[in-house]
């Protein structure tokens, strides 16, 4: 009895161990676009909206440049980095066609509720509405900001101007850029002046600052000072639907393609990032599944709490398209992140336990590759 039950110790500690050699990250980056549906993600443009002159001003262009018979083409046109790099390198959870299911735990359906649940892994009932109110829950962000590794070196962009309230900047501290903030520069930085300046002249000044403005400052800033943990949150792709513009929905989904592209890129090809940065990408939540409602989400309309997450770099084995059935959640994701950097997010509130990666592992014998799922969970 005793030496079965020491046996089976050693055995449960070997595999901890080997749990704890999974390849791990130095670097991670958080990108989301908001409100941008799986749909689109799994199965590019859609034939009823694309066709539609209520939603596409010109739909021979917009066909010309997003439409395909066959759904692997089509999907790669519009998000070739997806489907040509992290489809081959990395993860893509949410296609629902094939039961693998990823959604929002909260209950809103709407942008304060899905980035509070993403960054602190809790849905908080009190989070009901989109009103720039801090945020009393500690986040993953401020919560690697306070270790001695991360210290200085987390920092995070974004379009929407709720962001400095929802990561609750004036508590902790955080380097927060966001809606139509400048940046604070010194004489000599030429860049971020003149990305001020552009900023200065935007005539209308919504909520949502362009993305192209939000991702050249955080391209400056990476390039500049190396952070280790970065957010970019982007907010187009959902100003965009809202108006029924699904032409421009598309054209700006493309245009979020290749900035992660351009990242992917620069990072790949850099000594500090190459091989130690992961890039985890998602979106805050759904929209509506059908003609008369993709535009609009809210807790009332079917298939706002639908959502995608793709991932790639370091931890994450090249599994591309994940097809079995599975259910996942955004609150999984703060866990996770914390996770792939080998630690455990604890908090004063609740936290979403990590998603099991999967793992292609070789080891047995005939040398064939063997699909395992392996927990990082600790
Ligand atoms: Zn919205």
């Amino acid at each position: 009895m005793k030496s079965a039950f020491f046996s089976s110790v050693l055995s449960l500690i070997s595999l901890v161990a080997a749990a704890q050699q999974i390849p791990q990250t130095e670097n991670i980056f958080i990108i989301t676009t908001d409100g941008f549906r799986w749909q689109e993600v799994f199965n590019g443009a859609d034939s009823a909206l694309i066709n539609n002159t209520d939603f596409v001003e010109d739909t021979s262009i917009s066909k010309q440049l997003y439409w395909n018979e066959e759904t692997e083409a089509r999907r790669k046109m519009l998000m070739p980095f997806f489907w040509n790099v992290i489809a081959k390198k990395g993860q893509l959870y949410g296609n629902r066609l094939y039961g693998n299911r990823s959604n929002v735990a909260n209950f809103y359906k709407i942008s304060y509720p899905g980035y509070n649940e993403i960054f602190t892994g809790y849905t908080d009932p009190r989070i009901i509405i989109n009103y720039p109110k801090k945020n009393p829950n500690t986040n993953i962000l401020e919560y690697l900001n306070n270790q001695e590794a991360y210290h200085d070196k987390v920092v995070a962009f974004s379009s929407w101007y709720v962001f400095p309230f929802i990561l609750n900047k004036e508590r902790n501290g955080l380097p927060v850029n966001s809606g139509y903030e400048n940046m604070q520069t010194e004489n000599s930085d030429t860049t971020f002046q003149l990305i001020n300046k552009v900023q200065d002249n935007v005539v209308e000044k919504n909520h949502t600052r362009y993305d192209w403005l939000t991702f050249l400052n955080a391209k400056e800033y990476i390039e500049q000072h190396h952070p280790k943990i970065v957010f970019i949150g982007l907010g187009e792709t959902d100003e965009y639907a809202h108006e029924a513009h699904y032409d421009k929905y598309l054209q700006h989904a493309n245009a979020v393609d290749k900035m992660i592209s351009d990242l992917w890129y620069y990072v790949q090809t850099n000594s500090f990032y190459k091989n130690k940065t992961t890039f985890i990408i998602t979106t805050d939540h759904g929209r509506g599944k059908q003609t008369f409602n993709w535009s609009n989400h809210s807790l009332f309309t079917t298939g706002s709490g639908q959502t995608w997450l793709a991932m790639i770099g370091p931890g994450i084995e090249p599994l591309g398209e994940m097809k079995e059935e599975q259910q996942i959640y955004q609150k999984q994701i703060a866990s996770t992140i914390a996770n792939l950097l080998g630690q455990e997010f604890v908090s004063e509130h609740k936290v979403g336990k990590p998603i099991s990666l999967p793992t292609v592992s070789s080891t047995n014998s005939t040398g064939n590759n063997l699909l395992t799922k392996v927990s990082l969970e600790k």
